[in-house]
């Protein structure tokens, strides 16, 4: 038992949580529910089916005094292990269940329906669909991309559940999350009330909304607005339109933009293959992710996988940085006109994978053997490839931040987040 959580708080909690239908689930790691498979014990997991069940297990935590961390599919969270300090994580997960099936089924009129997406509205060239948090992103997206309904295509294949997108709003391919978003029901995590509030509410911006690292809220179900006809979203991303042949700002099928994202994501290690354990075990190729036949008919899933995703955001510098950055990229004999820079953010927005790149720090960085790398596919992934511990992924982003600050005068900041272990400040 953990010095700051009482047995009996712990039990008060667990009862509380069964009387309403969640379920419970001890001698829970974080290793077993993360993508990068690193992380201590928990006091254990509660799952979730509604948010009323959310909401009395907030209150509950609040009365009883036991901390809850909110947990979706693991893939954008590193956790302490013992090699930073922590034996255990005095937390318990609180987590949403998809609803019963994530399968497609038909209903009596011959639609395809998909528990966990309902139709809230509609007219001749949108729909407004509400989901439920703990379903899987990417199912969603599948199952929009069926419908014909135009707008998240460009997102295929970011892991993790529905209610984690508006969190950091997700962004990939020249989408955000931000573009479809209607309205998110909340659960207040300092009263359990269940609320829903308006995506301008949010202060949503580059990889962050006022729900990321703030606890404020659980994200209980998402409204998104789509467009019917079956068109993509207007393609932005230039390496995208390149490989689906079509202009910047043009439109294509959803169901070709979805398949290129999926490709493009595939050659860059982006997929995941499940998570927690289902990812550590033997699979099949058929299935999404990224799959290496280790012996004649053996499929388990990649290496470059275990991650989370980027492990930095692409910096945004001011125009007086930028100078500075021009200048240190010329003094490194790299031709400055090579250097990706697009307006964001207020600002101008770096590519970190090209900084990390250029700063020397190449694809598998630091080598073969090595138990964190960064991804043989993609340098902006920090991986563990196999028996990596907390601290050596920390280490590791560590070598390449300062690598680059050296190198470029640019401090990269961590996407995901960090629970139980944190960078050293950089040094200056
Ligand atoms: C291979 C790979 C590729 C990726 N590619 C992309 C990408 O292209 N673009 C991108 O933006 N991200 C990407 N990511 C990061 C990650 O998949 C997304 O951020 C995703 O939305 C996280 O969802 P999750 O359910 O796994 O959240 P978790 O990792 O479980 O949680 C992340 C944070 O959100 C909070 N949270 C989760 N669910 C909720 C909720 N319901 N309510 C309130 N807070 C919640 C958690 O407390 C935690 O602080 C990638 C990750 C991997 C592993």
């Amino acid at each position: 038992m953990s010095a700051q959580v009482s047995a009996t708080a712990l039990e008060k909690l667990w009862q509380a949580a069964t009387a309403v239908g969640a379920t419970v689930e001890t001698d829970v790691a974080f290793a077993d529910v993360t993508t990068s498979h690193v992380g201590a014990p928990t006091l254990g997991v509660i799952r979730c089916h509604t948010a009323q069940q959310v909401s009395a297990v907030v209150r509950a935590g609040l009365e009883h005094d036991v901390p809850l961390l909110t947990l979706g599919g693991g893939s954008n969270l590193i956790a302490g292990d013992s090699t930073v300090g922590v034996e255990r994580h005095d937390v318990v997960l609180l987590q949403q269940v998809p609803p019963t099936s994530t399968e497609e089924k038909i209903s009596p009129e011959g639609r395809i329906v998909e528990p966990g997406v309902q139709v809230v509205a509609e007219d001749d060239t949108s729909v407004t669909v509400q989901v439920a948090a703990g379903l899987n992103w990417d199912t969603f997206v599948r199952f929009s991309v069926y419908q014909d309904w135009g707008g998240v295509e460009c997102l295929s294949g970011i892991p993790g559940q529905v209610g984690a997108t508006p969190v950091q709003n997700v962004g990939a391919y020249g989408v955000e999350v931000e573009s479809v978003l209607e309205r998110v029901q909340l659960v207040d995590r300092l009263t359990g009330a269940i609320n829903w509030e308006g995506a301008d509410q949010l202060e949503l911006s580059y990889r962050r909304s006022n729900l990321k690292f703030t606890n404020r809220a659980v994200v209980t179900a998402v409204e998104f607005r789509l467009r019917k006809g079956g068109l993509s979203a207007p393609i932005r991303y230039r390496e995208l339109a390149r490989q689906l042949g079509c202009s910047i700002g043009g439109q294509v099928r959803v169901e070709k933009a979805r398949d290129t994202v999926l490709k493009l994501r595939r050659g860059k290690g982006m997929l995941v293959c499940g998570t927690g354990t289902e990812a550590g075990g033997l699979g099949s190729p058929q299935k999404s992710g990224i799959w290496i036949e280790f012996c004649e008919g053996m499929f388990m899933p990649d290496p470059d996988t275990y991650s989370t995703g980027s492990f930095f955001t692409n910096p945004i510098v001011s125009e007086c940085l930028l100078g500075h950055v021009t200048e240190a990229v010329a003094a490194a004999g790299i031709d400055p006109n090579t250097m990706p820079q697009f307006p964001g953010g207020g600002g101008v927005k770096l590519s970190a994978a090209w900084l990390i790149d250029r700063a020397g720090f190449k694809k598998g960085y630091p080598g073969d053997g090595k138990p964190a790398r960064l991804s043989t596919r993609h340098t902006l992934a920090l991986t563990n490839r196999g028996t990596a511990t907390t601290s050596d992924l920390i280490e590791l982003a560590e070598q390449v931040r300062y690598g680059v600050w050296k190198q470029f005068g640019v401090e990269l900041v961590p996407e995901p987040v960090l629970f139980g272990c944190a960078l050293k400040p950089l040094e200056h």
